[in-house]
């Protein structure tokens, strides 16, 4: 499906005459590698949106408590419309009141890298996606390492979950000791106050 038509939902939530929120309308560049930023919200619930760039839209997920470093702990992801890729560099204010009001940081952004499947085959993100299960190797500036993410029900929820690579430790906590915005150095509450 093209990108446009799989913005629709990301369109009909948001009045763009009220938001900052980017509107969309250029796709991702073909020959890079694919993009994922991690998103600081602080809507009605504090949340972390992580997305991936996927065939020129960001599929999305709300990960209530962020991602962990920790093997043993699993994350709630919900799964949210498409974003358009400008979103990846969206940091600022949500008009309060409007879909998803309130304050955005980028907190961890990089290129990321599909694993292969468990029997080593190789396989998509879309078709990964697809499925309900995928691994992927994030490259950020706070985040490196490999994470798993699989839908586990008739919910449609999936968990988010670290691997067990060389990355993991279950003593650091990046949500809690690396609040900040990798763009502007601001945390989540900087951008509330206006500063
Ligand atoms: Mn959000």
């Amino acid at each position: 499906m093209p990108a446009d038509k799989r913005l629709k939902e990301y369109e009909r939530k948001r009045d763009f005459g009220k938001t900052k929120e980017p509107r969309g309308g250029t796709s991702g560049k073909d020959d890079e590698a694919p993009i994922f930023v991690i998103q600081k919200h602080d809507a009605r619930r504090l949340h972390y949106d992580v997305r991936f760039e996927v065939d020129g839209v960001l599929k999305s997920w709300a990960v209530p408590r962020g991602p962990s470093m920790n093997p043993s702990e699993k994350r709630l992801a919900v799964p949210t419309e498409d974003h358009p890729m400008e979103y990846a560099s969206f940091e600022g204010m949500i008009t309060p009141g409007e879909y998803g009001g309130g304050a955005v940081i980028v907190w961890d952004a990089g290129v990321y890298d599909v694993l292969p499947r468990s029997d080593g085959s190789e396989t998509t993100m879309a078709e990964a996606i697809e499925r309900g299960h995928f691994k992927v190797w994030l490259h950020g500036v706070k985040l490196n390492g490999g994470w798993a993410l699989t839908r586990t029900g008739d919910d449609g929820n999936w968990l988010m979950v670290k691997l067990k690579d060389k990355q993991a430790d279950a003593r650091r906590n990046p949500t809690s000791t690396q609040p900040k915005s990798i763009l502007t150095a601001r945390t989540i509450e900087d951008v509330a106050a206006g500063r």
